[in-house]
């Protein structure tokens, strides 16, 4: 039996890849723009930090992740977020001890046992950005900017940027507390999940995806009406920051994130052209997240993208594929070994060149260089050789040259750069 991917788990395929490499190439110029270093983290961790760090009533912790007991017994999950990962590195290298302030991103696979269906896989990649040390409500803004920046900059448009304040431990137990009140009366019209919820973590209610919960709970109370005073002056100082930077958003009193870690500032920015799935990046600030993990009373803010969403939405071009520049089609032993140095020449300066290692025919050697899309063909007979000469074809125009064999690569070179 032929063997197949799992599924939920995707090949990307050399013709999409051109997307992924400038999707990255882009986030890592804007990033690094804005101050930002790269950090890489382990796939795999000890299941522990999730739990803890994610949240035991999360969807994540309670039914999507991998974990698996390894040969010596311990509990490792393959990671299915990048945070918790990242709070565990800082501390565990001590990044604070030489300026608490550190700005990282990571671009990476993660893993969910979800249901596959579209834009939703049990391998997915994440772009992930983050902010340890700085509880400035600055900083929530200059972070977001930079998101919107960098989605603008490959090419999304029709985006919302949807806010919300999520309160703090000060502020938001009073808050859990009257919400729950209000579901517990109107319990009979929620399904299972939610019921559930009620007791367990109540504002997960507000990203079920059943219709008749949504309908049910039109009328919650709303989380920004319970927030303390500090919470409300800094979102306030949010609004204000985000304004500055000439950002337009809605606020979205229902958008709480699915992890129990975010406080204060929450954000997403969805599109509508992604239907149910349609939030292409998501994040917050999580002051509580470092004491979970390591005890440490450390502010935090972030945003993760997922790119096969945001890859979806990128407007079609084929300009992310690379064809060749330049096929050369040799006739002859001779004129083989020629054009094997050539294009090892070519190679070497980064010309991307195709040859045919099959000794076929012209008229099958041009097919082929017409299938791959190459942009010039130099054909290369024993008698042109003999001249010194070989014949170079524009395979846009269908024009032709003759052009002399002593600066050949120069020629063909400058052709190509001058394109
Ligand atoms: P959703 O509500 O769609 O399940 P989420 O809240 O679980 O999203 P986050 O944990 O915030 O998502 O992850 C950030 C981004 O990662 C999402 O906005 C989405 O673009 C992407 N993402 C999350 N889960 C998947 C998945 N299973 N497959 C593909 N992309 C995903
Ligand atoms: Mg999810």
């Amino acid at each position: 039996m032929e063997i197949k991917a799992i599924r939920g788990f995707n090949d990307i395929l050399p013709d999409e890849t051109g997307k992924w490499q400038f999707v990255e190439n882009t986030a890592r110029e804007v990033f690094e723009g804005f101050g930002f270093s790269e950090i890489r983290i382990p796939i795999v961790e000890r299941t522990e930090l999730f739990s803890r760090g994610i949240g035991e009533a999360t969807d994540i912790v309670e039914k999507e992740m991998y974990t698996f007991t390894d040969k010596s017994g311990n509990s490792l999950t393959l990671r299915p977020e990048a945070t918790a990962s990242m709070v565990r590195a800082y501390l565990e290298h001590q990044m604070y001890s030489f300026d608490p302030a550190a700005k990282l991103y990571f671009i990476g696979p993660m893993f969910r046992y979800e249901r596959p269906q579209k834009g939703r896989y049990r391998q997915f990649h994440q772009i992930d950005a983050e902010v340890f040390g700085v509880g400035n409500p600055m900083v929530d803004a200059e972070l977001i900017l930079m998101l919107i920046h960098f989605l603008k900059k490959v090419g999304l448009e029709q985006l919302e940027l949807q806010i919300n304040s999520l309160g703090c431990r000060d502020c938001r137990p009073r808050y859990r507390e009257e919400l729950k009140k209000f579901l517990t009366k109107i319990s009979f019209r929620l399904c299972e999940d939610c019921q559930r919820r009620i007791n367990t973590n109540p504002l997960r209610i507000f990203d079920c995806k059943v219709k008749t919960c949504q309908e049910a709970i039109a009328d919650a109370p709303k989380v920004i009406d319970y927030l303390c005073e500090d919470c409300r002056r800094h979102f306030g100082k949010v609004k204000e920051y985000l304004g500055i930077a000439g950002l337009l958003f809605t606020l979205n009193p229902r958008m709480v994130r699915g992890l129990d870690y975010y406080t204060r500032t929450a954000f997403e920015v969805v599109s509508y052209q992604l239907g149910s799935q349609n939030a292409v990046t998501g994040g917050g600030r999580y002051d509580n997240l470092f004491q979970e993990i390591g005890s440490v009373d450390i502010p935090g803010i972030g945003f993760a993208i997922g790119m096969e969403r945001l890859i979806s939405l990128m407007p079609e071009g084929k300009e992310f594929i690379r064809y060749p520049q330049l096929f050369i089609a040799a006739l002859g032993e001779g004129t083989f070994k020629e054009a094997y140095r050539w294009i090892n020449q070519l190679h070497l300066q980064g010309i991307r060149a195709e040859l045919d290692y099959e000794g076929k025919s012209l008229k099958s050697q041009m097919r082929r260089a017409d299938k791959l899309k190459a942009r010039y063909v130099l054909i290369l007979g024993e008698e042109e050789l003999k001249r010194g000469r070989a014949v170079l074809r524009n395979m846009n125009t269908k024009s032709q040259e003759e052009i002399l064999i002593d600066n050949i690569l120069e020629i063909i070179k400058n052709k190509i750069v001058l394109d």
